[in-house]
């Protein structure tokens, strides 16, 4: 049984044995044989029986690298490991993907890998996985020699969110995907290889071979232009999405119009055509978590103090006055009884240090993790509160967004920046989504600034009137 694609020489020691949907490509090296990816399960026996019609044995491979851990290149590799006493290489982090095997070996970045005469410098271009490894080596045609490279993981749409969220991948991936992009450039490539036949057109360029003595693989006009097609996708990929997915947060709900941080104002935000609600909280004397922004309850209800200074029952005797409508103080969990089954996101601002445990364990038991992000303007607790619930999306509310910030954020796995609206430009928004980060506005407190937040490409922005962003959305 052969594939969709016959197996051919290349160029000089390289041999395609792959399928058109994932490319396999072997090496004779003189001293044994590498096989670079080893397909889908379900192809293997392609592989296998590709080698052989080349003239090869598969007992003969030696090392088997992968480019990454999906199935589409890996999961060939138990079918051939029965058959061959190879040694695996995969990138950390990949390991998640994988079944059925263990890799005997996890690439360090910028390590050769030598067999016979073939010396494999192994690149981590991180993004698509996490672990992603792109490969180039020179290759000896007619006594010229040349440099192959294959670009380890060029799909986008790993890249979108909701993949992503999916997958339990971090946004950040997209920031790595645009620095591997940049790295890979630097390279100078010949003879371009793809791990899917539609990176570098193989079929075609074998079809071509078949007619001429021009091998169509050999062509160093190939491997920039590639690269520059991969990064305008995964810069459509970001585009497409702040405004397909973008996030309009009813802000304390639709705080204009009723009392803020109440189920009127949560309701209305919904109504108001919000597919977002951001609020904050805090803890009652009594270790209750409620629903409030300020550090005291002086402006809402004229009383002395802080949340912290009453009890659940105490706060329950204020009311909430705005535009003559009344309503009371929102224990946490009952916020999240009415809303974490909905199809809306979650922006929770941890207004109190130290609480950042229990605010996790809530979210989890209504299992919002996923569709929220926890915000604060206090690092330390979006630090802590990641450290004691990785899975939860966090991010940092600034004034100003600077380089130092972005990095900070970074190095805790912070993955959404949120600056002040009249802050923002486009050159920025464009700058932090290259860098991998969500961007999402506050601060928006006329319209005139909401449009301008959202035209400068946002992924979201908390504001008081969700009415009006939703009518502006319509048109825009
Ligand atoms: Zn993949």
């Amino acid at each position: 049984m052969l594939g969709d694609m016959k197996p051919f020489r290349l160029a000089g020691n390289i041999y395609f044995v792959g399928t058109y949907k994932a490319s396999s490509h072997l090496i004779d090296t003189g001293d044994g044989l590498i096989l670079i990816d080893t397909g889908y399960e379900e192809t293997a026996d392609v592989v296998i029986e590709s080698v052989t019609e080349l003239g090869f044995d598969i007992r003969d491979v030696k090392y088997i690298l992968h480019s990454h851990g999906h199935g589409d290149h890996s999961d060939g590799t138990p079918k051939i490991l029965s058959l061959a006493e190879a040694e695996t290489f995969l990138g950390a982090g990949d390991e998640k993907y994988i079944k059925g095997w263990t890799p005997d070996h996890l690439y360090e970045d910028g390590q050769v890998i030598s067999l016979g005469n073939t010396h494999i410098l192994c690149l981590a271009t991180p993004g698509h996985t996490e672990g992603t490894y792109s490969f180039f080596f020179d290759v000896e045609v007619d006594g010229k020699v040349y440099r192959a490279g294959m670009f380890g993981g060029a799909g986008t749409n790993q890249l979108k969110r909701p993949y992503l969220n999916r997958r339990k991948c971090s946004w950040l991936n997209r920031g790595l995907y645009f620095k591997s992009v940049e790295r890979l450039k630097k390279e100078h490539v010949d003879i371009f290889l793809g791990n899917h036949t539609w990176n570098n057109g193989t079929k075609e360029n074998y079809e071509k071979m078949l007619t001429s003595d021009v091998n169509p693989f050999i062509d160093d006009t190939k491997w920039v232009p590639f690269l520059n097609s991969c990064e305008t996708l995964a810069e459509t990929v970001i585009r497409n999405e702040s405004r397909d997915l973008f996030v309009n947060y009813a802000h304390r709900g639709a705080s204009t119009y009723t009392p803020e941080n109440t189920f009127l104002a949560f309701y209305t935000g919904m109504y108001m055509g919000a597919n977002g609600i951001e609020t904050d909280v805090q803890m009652t004397k009594d270790g209750v978590l409620v629903l409030f922004h300020d550090d005291t309850i002086m402006r809402l209800t004229g009383a002395e103090g802080s949340v912290c200074d009453y009890t659940l029952e105490e706060l329950r005797q204020f009311t909430f006055e705005k535009e003559g409508q009344i309503d009371k103080i929102v224990v946490f969990e009952d916020f999240l009884k009415q809303f974490g089954w909905r199809d809306i996101t979650f922006a929770i601002e941890i207004k109190q240090a130290g609480i950042e445990p229990q605010i996790a364990d809530m979210m989890r038991k209504y299992g919002v993790e996923g569709k929220s992000v926890v915000t604060s303007f206090k690092f330390d607790c979006i630090r802590k509160i990641k450290e004691y619930a990785p899975e939860l999306h966090i991010g940092w509310l600034k004034r100003n967004v600077t380089d130092e910030d972005i990095e900070k954020l970074r190095a805790i796995g912070g993955e959404e920046i949120c600056p002040e609206a009249q802050e923002i430009t486009p050159e920025k928004v464009e700058k932090w989504h290259r860098e991998g980060f969500n961007v999402r506005a506050w601060g928006v407190y006329d319209e005139e600034l909401m449009r301008h937040a959202y035209d400068c490409m946002t992924d979201g922005m908390t504001v008081n009137f969700p009415d009006k962003l939703t009518e502006y959305r319509k048109d825009n």
